[in-house]
């Protein structure tokens, strides 16, 4: 799960990592009230969307007068911003933050991540901050650092020290350095983080050392211990597909393809899309429907499905192990009729009772193409949809 740049600071803050004082603001108003609370010469407004690349797009703003506030907020709130992040859609603003200008002496890289091929969480640090930390790891990747954390002991003075020095953090402020970092990975680890990453870190003039950006994800299997980082989700920056598939106990994610597929089993789901790219398709999404796959559910995984324009055609691919096919085809028959569908079907059953499952599809009036194993579906769909 990703939250705004303004609540990660917020996270940081209680662990002790330098934020630049800043507030949230929703309306124009609020972004002139929050200035003028902040009281510092220089204030900048900066879009609060769930994507990097503001700054480059337009998205971050320097004001020098509470006037110039007004004019920035006025612009960006409700603005559609595209970044190289967000897709060509973009994503449209709807919070702002308003935070003290800082004296910037030099941009810094700091990023925390689980590197799953080593099975251990890496701090990363380079001095080509500001920039993208993907185009500094392609073209230049002599300047990337990194320490492997032990998590027996966690992230040692002497690991970030040495990150410290090797990006060139001037040696008066390594130890401020070492203490940010220390406390980085303390929130990250803390608060169960797939990604910490903080570009750019900067020194200011005064010698302070201070994190200027804010990226925190978490690890969606670990928030129902965080409720206070489950507060902080925005479901407008979600897929709005996803959201509602959540609230019927669906595993859904959205793809680009056009044909939709609904499967029960994780694994079999991914097998699904396999099979479909095999002989030449692609698949609109994932969607794994479950063990108890109700008519209720299979009926709003329809939904679902077609609320995607994209989608020209579904597979349907279940295995009635638990559950009986009969059962299954009933509740496919049901949803297809009820959402009237109109894109054509292409449903494979196996397992108990397939014979009388097929019978009921065969039987029920629909054009339903059934399907008599795994690839002939994938076969049969891909040919109806057309080659991708
Ligand atoms: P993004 O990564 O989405 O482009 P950042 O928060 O990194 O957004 O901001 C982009 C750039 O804007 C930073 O690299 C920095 O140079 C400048 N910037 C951001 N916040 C401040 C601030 N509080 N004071 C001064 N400059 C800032
Ligand atoms: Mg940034």
């Amino acid at each position: 799960m990703n939250i705004h740049e303004y609540q990660g600071k917020e996270v940081l803050r209680q662990y002790g990592v330098n934020v630049p004082r800043g507030k949230v603001a929703f309306t124009t108003e609020e972004a002139v009230q929050a200035a003028e609370d902040l009281g510092s010469l220089v204030v900048v407004v900066k879009a609060q969307i769930h994507a990097g690349g503001r700054g480059k797009a337009g998205g971050v703003k320097i004001a020098r007068s509470p006037e110039e506030v007004a004019i920035f907020a006025g612009e960006l709130l409700d603005r559609v911003l595209v970044t190289h992040q967000t897709g060509p859609e973009g994503k449209q603003i709807k919070r702002l933050l308003i935070e003290e200008g800082c004296d910037i002496q030099k941009e810094y890289y700091i990023g925390l991540v689980l590197d799953r091929s080593l099975g251990r969480v890496v701090m990363m640090a380079s001095e080509e901050g500001g920039t993208e930390i993907e185009e500094v790891a392609q073209y230049s990747p002599e300047k990337i650092f990194k320490e492997v954390i032990d998590p027996t002991v966690g992230l040692l003075p002497f690991q970030a020290r040495r990150l410290a020095c090797a990006i060139r953090i001037p040696t008066e402020l390594v130890a401020k350095a070492v203490h940010f970092m220390l406390a980085l990975y303390n929130a990250y680890m803390d608060k169960d983080c797939s990604i910490a990453e903080i570009n750019p870190l900067v020194v200011t003039s005064s010698g302070d050392i201070i994190a200027l950006d804010a990226k925190l994800n978490f690890d969606p299997n670990a928030l129902s211990r965080h409720k206070d980082i489950q507060a902080l989700r925005d479901l407008d920056e979600e897929d709005e597909k996803e959201i509602r598939a959540s609230k019927f106990d669906l595993a859904y994610i959205a793809l680009d393809g056009n044909i939709g597929c609904m499967v029960n089993g994780a694994g079999l789901a991914m097998a699904t899309m396999d099979i479909i790219k095999y002989y030449g398709g692609e698949p609109a999404n994932f969607l794994d429907v479950g063990g108890g796959a109700t008519t209720e559910k299979v009926t709003e995984a329809f939904k679902i499905i077609l609320s995607d324009e994209q989608v020209k055609g579904i597979f349907v691919n279940i295995f009635g192990g638990i559950m009986r096919c009969d059962i299954i085809a009933e509740g496919v028959v049901a949803a297809a009729k009820q959402v009237e569908l109109t894109c054509p079907l292409v449903v494979r059953l196996e397992g108990t009772n397939v014979g009388l499952g097929k019978k009921i599809l065969s039987e029920s009036g629909l054009a339903i193409i059934v399907a008599d194993s795994m690839a002939d579906g994938a076969r049969k769909i891909v040919r109806e949809v057309g080659i991708a």
